[in-house]
């Protein structure tokens, strides 16, 4: 826990103590917080699978996007304190009662001495299911370095080809770089998730990078792609998704209205033009008109209205 004491986790480099109670970027002391602990079906298929996804919702967050579909948690702050054990035992019980294929740890950067210590545990207690980072791609090479014994897979986002735009929308104009070190460094761990070469069903390793395509902001998104086709290839699994909503007013007028679905498609058909073989599609319906499915309450006992097993 040391690592709390002078913080310098994420690229935001705060060096504050967190350890005495003050806070950096995250806006989270050294006191571990939670804001959910359930099975997830909303994830890709290798990664629900039938029995869901075991996520950690972290309170805080070290990118703090301005359209953050997890505002209450990454701005507001929203969780209880938690210890690493309590953790622990939650993703235990969640596994004996519900089967979880993984645990998936959503945006952990700020705590991700804690989510050592919770691997750790989990291993004493026998839990030796998959541990997946999903991450927003904005970390050091180092921190990536730290979890190669604790980390299976790594689900990053590669938010931003544009520098301004990341400048904009989450104060990091460092970005596109520092998100693609960081991908190379899990790509080199771990390879293409596992799923994706037909050997498996549900992933047990591997890196699966995502891209939420924004309202406005195709060019941002097609150079996106074409940047981790240039550095990864056509093999790289990539998610591309659509459930964009606008729920906070944003200084960036067209992010205020919803995802078109023409800007979507055309993002969709650069990835197809490109080559990518292994692409993971959240195609836009008639329900996605709702959103609600996908906009989390972390206010209710179970923030996500559409959670429900598959079968
Ligand atoms: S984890 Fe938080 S306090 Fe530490 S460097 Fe990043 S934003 Fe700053």
């Amino acid at each position: 826990m040391q690592d709390y004491e002078n913080c310098t986790l994420c690229p935001r480099n705060c060096a504050v103590n967190r350890l005495q109670g003050k806070k950096g970027f995250c806006g989270e002391t050294a006191e571990l917080r939670i804001a959910s602990i359930e099975a997830h079906f909303g994830e890709e298929p290798p990664i629900s699978g039938t029995h869901g996804s075991g996520t950690v919702f972290f309170s805080g967050c070290a990118m703090r996007c301005v359209f953050c579909q997890n505002y209450q948690i990454s701005c507001f702050h929203v969780g209880k304190p938690f210890t690493s054990s309590r953790a622990a035992e939650k993703l235990q019980q969640l596994h004996a009662a519900q089967g979880i294929h993984n645990v998936n740890f959503v945006t952990p950067d700020h705590f991700l001495p804690h989510t050592i210590e919770i691997v750790t545990l989990l291993r004493q207690k026998q839990v030796t299911i998959p541990i997946l980072y999903n991450t927003s791609g904005y970390m050091k090479v180092e921190a990536v370095r730290r979890l190669q014994e604790y980390a299976d897979i790594y689900m990053p986002d590669y938010k931003y080809a544009d520098a301004e735009l990341a400048e904009a929308l989450s104060r990091c104009r460092d970005y596109p770089a520092v998100a693609l070190s960081a991908i190379g460094e899990m790509v080199r761990q771990k390879g293409f998730l596992d799923s994706v070469a037909g050997r498996r069903e549900i992933a047990q390793r591997g890196v699966l990078v995502r891209h939420l395509v924004l309202p406005g902001q195709e060019q941002n998104s097609m150079d996106a792609l074409s940047i981790l086709y240039g550095e990864f290839g056509p093999q790289l699994p990539i998610s591309l998704m659509s459930q964009y909503r606008p729920l906070r007013m944003v200084k960036l007028a067209e992010m205020n209205r919803p995802l078109r679905s023409e800007e979507f498609y055309r993002v969709y058909e650069h990835a197809l033009a490109l080559g990518f073989r292994n692409l993971f599609v959240q195609h836009m319906t008639a329900d996605h008109d709702d959103g609600d499915d996908f906009i989390p309450d972390f206010k209710r006992e179970r923030p996500f209205k559409g959670n429900v097993r598959k079968r």
